[in-house]
């Protein structure tokens, strides 16, 4: 069964529909694409049909306890995602599957909500109990929705991308675009219970989104509530992680089994741009540990690379070098929309290396050395 789309897509971005012609573009992204035409289940779905024999909920169990029954259910899961993505398994044979009483899911929904008490879930690992007082990140014990709708502007192969802007961030880029939800006014959103962001992804895949668009701000401090409303969502949909990437080891041992496709934003080819940028520590460490994970993990991955003007050679060539020699298989969007936003508007000469755009030749450079490297670029540019 193939999905509803709004017949206006046709209109706005036919783009949608011819990207899939192109070969690399359908090997690279063959799972989540499956997922998107309902032939194959989500993740999130083999993980809610991954039996765990004991209950992850009871006090009884010690953290390390835990964490083992997680290792222990990853292997069954890893299975049922193999036979998935072999051709097996597809959505009505899925369908059939006995339901556990406790599940995969559970244990990570478990986990989660024990990291919420001291939450480790970023690399700030502020261990702040968080349904008392906010970390870093600006955001407490609850999910808080800024927005949800049908992006039409994301990657061809995305969109209608049904995405959900999440409040708060933990990282202070001063050439934010989203400054308002995620750092002036991280908590003006709604307040938004599992249940109702169950609801919300429900509402958003029934009216035609090829996907659930996890965003902010940034995603990573509402994981826990995120896996959550995995227990309640009953619809088939590929879930999309469009984050900064800034997680702990332990949040990515939570988050890997249950995306898709992933849109790390790679930002910086070094620590010290990112450092005086987005006021970061350990970036590029972080980000790179994570990013392949997560391409290890079995979902497929769209990598973000924004240019910034003078930092072609600083950050935009080592990104791409890194990209060409780790993680090979993706599709790589490079950006050029950059656009002088927030604090280096107003403090130009505090900032004055990025108060401009990129010239054409500093794109033009960009995608040179893609090319140079065999990065595929151009079908999600
Ligand atoms: S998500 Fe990161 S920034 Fe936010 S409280 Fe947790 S460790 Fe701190």
């Amino acid at each position: 069964m193939h999905v509803y789309e709004p017949p206006e897509i046709y209109l706005l971005r036919p783009d949608a529909y011819t990207v899939w012609s192109d070969p690399v573009v359908l090997e690279r992204l063959r799972w989540y694409r499956s997922v998107m035409l309902d032939e194959k289940p989500a993740r999130f779905l083999l993980a809610k049909k991954t039996p765990v024999d004991a209950d992850p909920y009871s006090s009884g169990l010690e953290d390390k306890e835990l964490w083992r029954l997680h290792e222990k259910a990853r292997r069954g899961f890893e299975s049922l995602f193999r036979e998935a993505s072999e051709d097996g398994l597809d959505l009505g044979e899925y369908g059939r599957l006995e339901t556990p009483r406790y599940s995969f899911l559970d244990v990570k929904v478990a986990l989660a909500r024990r990291m919420l008490r001291r939450c480790t879930l970023c690399e700030w690992r502020c261990r702040v109990d968080r349904t008392r007082m906010r970390g870093f990140c600006l955001i407490g014990g609850e999910a808080v929705v800024h927005s949800y709708f049908h992006h039409m502007g994301e990657e061809a192969p995305l969109v209608p991308s049904g995405t959900i802007f999440y409040g708060g961030c933990n990282l202070r880029c001063v050439y934010c675009q989203n400054w308002d939800i995620s750092q002036a006014d991280p908590l003006g959103g709604e307040r938004v219970s599992p249940q109702r962001l169950a609801l919300i992804q429900r509402r958003l895949r029934e009216t035609g989104a090829r996907n659930i668009n996890h965003v902010g701000g940034e995603p990573t401090p509402h994981i826990p509530f995120i896996l959550e409303s995995l227990l309640y969502l009953d619809v088939n949909v590929p879930q999309l992680w469009n984050s900064n990437m800034y997680m702990s080891r332990e949040a990515m041992e939570l988050i890997r089994d249950v995306i898709d496709i992933w849109l790390p934003d790679f930002k910086y080819g070094n620590d010290r741009c990112a450092k005086r940028l987005s006021y970061v520590n350990n970036y590029y460490s972080t980000v790179t540990r994570n990013i392949l994970e997560a391409y290890r993990s079995g979902g497929d991955m769209i990598i973000r690379h924004l240019v910034l003007p003078g930092h072609v050679e600083c950050c935009t060539r080592r990104v791409l070098e890194w990209i060409a020699r780790n993680t090979p298989r993706v599709l790589v969007n490079i950006m050029d929309q950059y656009r002088p936003e927030y604090k280096v508007l107003r403090y130009p000469d505090r900032f004055r290396d990025i108060a401009r755009r990129p010239t054409r030749e500093e794109i033009m450079e960009a995608y040179r050395i893609a090319e140079e490297l065999g990065i595929v670029y151009e079908p999600v540019s």
